[in-house]
């Protein structure tokens, strides 16, 4: 489905991130993905991408970090040509009450999940131009769509992504660009595994589990596909109906 297409996804050792490498390389992608810091995970996930026989390789960079970012998108032009699939992925959290939330917690999250993304959409902007082609996909989160109490900060973060998709998929549409949002609500990552015991969060979602990160894969294929192609600055929930 995806052959001959080349994508980048942030955090992609782990989690979301790599059911989401997992699932575009099964389907014939070459990937590119960026993780933070955990080089073993990485040479184990490029192995692993690698043995599905496509071209793979991970890329350590801090996506708030501007400098980093533009640094390794051109490492990647070069190693790997034009881009058409970019999924900003990549995403932290620091909860906390907003009487208790420090500047930094608030620009730490903002910094890595809102700016991280703008970078990596202006950096791949020109080639998407060039090529009048091109899918991106930012993974927000039903926190930003209803808000959740102790993630402010979140909660903006991935608010504020959705307004960055809407923007960036009217500016490009044109040149049939798609820039669309998935909505996630409970996955079981690291990201929630703190949330997860005791199972009262299943007893929220009204199909009465977790999501599993190939869930939110199998979204991401479809809008990295051409199945999707007439759809723009749309936000997709997958969430087993926790936030309809
Ligand atoms: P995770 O913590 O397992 O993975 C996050 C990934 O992002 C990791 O690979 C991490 O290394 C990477 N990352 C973090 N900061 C980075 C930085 N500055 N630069 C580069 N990489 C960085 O979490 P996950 O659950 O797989 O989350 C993936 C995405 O899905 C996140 O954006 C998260 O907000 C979103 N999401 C998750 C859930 C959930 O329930 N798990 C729900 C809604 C949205």
């Amino acid at each position: 489905m995806l052959k001959g297409k080349t994508a980048v996804v942030t955090g992609g050792t782990r989690g979301i991130g790599a059911a989401i490498c997992r699932t575009f390389a099964q389907n014939g992608a070459d990937v590119a993905f960026l993780y933070a810091g955990n080089v073993e995970k990485a040479k184990e996930m490029e192995e692993a991408l690698t043995a599905l026989g496509v071209k793979a390789k991970g890329y350590r960079c801090d996506v708030a970090d501007s400098a980093a970012v533009k640094e390794t998108l051109s490492q990647i032009a070069k190693e790997f040509g034009p881009v058409q699939i970019l999924v900003n992925n990549a995403g932290v959290t620091r909860d906390k009450l907003v009487m208790g939330m420090k500047d930094a917690d608030f620009d730490d999250v903002l910094h890595t999940n809102l700016r991280g993304a703008f970078y990596m959409i202006r950096g791949l902007y020109p080639v998407f131009m060039k090529q009048k082609y091109g899918k991106i996909i930012n993974i927000s989160s039903v926190s930003g769509l209803i808000g959740n109490a102790g993630q402010a900060n979140y909660s903006a973060s991935k608010a504020g992504l959705i307004g960055l998709t809407k923007s960036v998929a009217r500016e490009l549409a044109s040149r049939h660009v798609c820039c669309n949002a998935i909505a996630p609500g409970f996955v079981e990552t690291d990201m929630t595994k703190d949330l997860a015991e005791g199972n009262q969060l299943a007893a929220q979602i009204p199909m009465g589990r977790m999501g599993k990160p190939e869930d939110i894969a199998a979204a991401a294929l479809f809008l990295a596909s051409e199945g999707s192609d007439y759809i723009t600055g749309e936000v997709i929930r997958v969430d087993g109906g926790l936030a309809m």
